[in-house]
């Protein structure tokens, strides 16, 4: 039964708080920052670009993956 928890610190909080679902101004900015940063979530993922070009080689040449 636990509650909703802020993402930012994991402290529980309280359903209608103004900043839901974070705890407070300071974790929603810093979660916004974090996105900003491009260091939340997507560090592991690629970019839009880098992406576009991984397609290209998969579709395009295959040879070039080397095969485990
Ligand atoms: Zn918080």
């Amino acid at each position: 039964m636990a509650g909703p928890r802020c993402p930012v610190c994991r402290e529980a909080i309280e359903r209608g708080v103004e900043t839901f679902p974070f705890c407070s101004r300071r974790c929603r900015t810093l979660d916004l920052g974090d996105w900003l940063g491009e260091s939340y979530r997507v560090a592991d993922a690629p970019a839009p670009e880098a992406e576009g070009a991984l397609l290209q080689r998969l579709l395009g040449s295959e040879d070039e993956w080397p095969s485990a």
